[in-house]
């Protein structure tokens, strides 16, 4: 039997704590039954979306008219081969990091605290501080939707690029993964070093989706928000944090809308300004209501934060 519900709200299984609900949602125990999950979604003609731990999207405000399969609940497996692991796709990325360190086991440790399961860190190709999740990964077990058979495919055939891999347009569905860990004696310190860094750096006291754009090329998407001014920025309830440039936090009653407001106002900005577009790093799911094209048209309402003396203002 299908462990299926239906109109569940998704606000709480997103880092975001935004958004409405699935039309069907369900928690597989098994990988029989994500099969089984998509022959129900296939009978019906309904779009499947895989949910991780919800780190890195923005889920519309009208939630999603389909199928959302949350693999963060009942894959959390870990099991260790020496220095290898083999792990199940809902298994935190940030405690795979932190059990490796306490084995000595260095690669991830520069992955600390990103709030990801493993499935959505290697569809995204998580990375931070020069190292990505590709770097450890030997290979994946994947359900090829196309034909609902399980492939085992080697890291190398993925395709990865900076927060991007084969997986990630394909659809296809991560079921498990394999690692390979090196020696570190200092896998600890690192491990603590870098979730100070984030603690110092980074909003944690308010719900987020982490970096919401993408490096440019040669820059970075913090450094040009913030010398636009846009710190502080504000459209409803989601703001441009005053910590960190690239975070657009909620401050408590966001909604998804807002969200979107605010990151249309700073590609509009910064576009202007520097001629660079930023492109988002999070994920939309369900229907948005504006476009870059509207922005470019008039702008979008939001509220700017108190200028400094004499500071020109924008007129939106
Ligand atoms: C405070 C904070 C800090 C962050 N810091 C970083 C950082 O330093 N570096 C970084 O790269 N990211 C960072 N992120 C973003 C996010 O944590 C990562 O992208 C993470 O890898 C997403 O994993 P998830 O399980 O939450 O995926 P989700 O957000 O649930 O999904 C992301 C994408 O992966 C897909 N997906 C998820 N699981 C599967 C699966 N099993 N099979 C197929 N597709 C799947 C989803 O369909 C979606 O397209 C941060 C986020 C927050 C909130």
């Amino acid at each position: 039997m299908l462990n299926l519900f239906e109109n569940i709200p998704l606000k709480d299984k997103t880092s975001y704590k935004i958004g409405g609900a699935a039309k069907f949602y369900s928690e597989p125990r098994s990988e029989e039954e994500i099969i089984e999950l998509y022959r129900f979604a296939l009978q019906r003609g309904l779009s499947v979306f895989v949910l991780g731990n919800g780190s890195n999207v923005v889920v519309s405000d009208e939630g999603l008219d389909g199928l959302v399969i949350n693999l963060s609940v009942n894959f959390s497996k870990l099991d260790w081969d020496g220095s290898s692991a083999l792990v199940s796709s809902g298994f935190s990325l940030d405690e795979l990091a932190e059990a490796a360190a306490q084995k000595r086991f260095g690669g991830m440790e520069e992955l600390s605290g990103i709030p990801g399961t493993i499935g959505g860190a290697v569809v995204m190709n998580a990375g931070a501080f020069n190292t990505e999740i590709s770097h450890t990964l030997r290979s994946v077990r994947i359900l090829k939707i196309s034909t609902l058979t399980i492939e085992t495919i080697p890291a190398s055939e993925l395709a990865f690029g900076y927060r991007q891999s084969a997986i990630k347009n394909s659809g296809n569905l991560v079921l498990s993964a394999i690692f390979d860990f090196k020696l570190s004696p200092d896998a600890t310190q690192i491990r603590q070093r870098i979730l100070d860094k984030r603690e110092q750096k980074q909003p944690l006291d308010f719900p987020n989706c982490g970096s919401v754009f993408k490096r440019p090329p040669g820059n970075y998407a913090g450094t040009l928000i913030e010398s636009c001014g846009l710190k502080g920025f504000k459209a409803g309830g989601a703001m441009v944090s005053p910590k960190h440039a690239n975070f657009i936090v909620n401050t408590g009653n966001a909604l998804a809308e807002d969200v979107r407001s605010v990151i249309l106002h700073i590609q509009k900005t910064v576009f202007d300004k520097t001629g660079i577009l930023l492109e988002p790093e999070v994920i939309f799911i369900g229907k948005f209501s504006f476009s870059l094209l509207d922005v470019f048209a008039g702008g979008v309402a939001g509220e700017c934060p108190p200028s400094k003396a004499g500071e020109a203002r924008p007129p939106y």
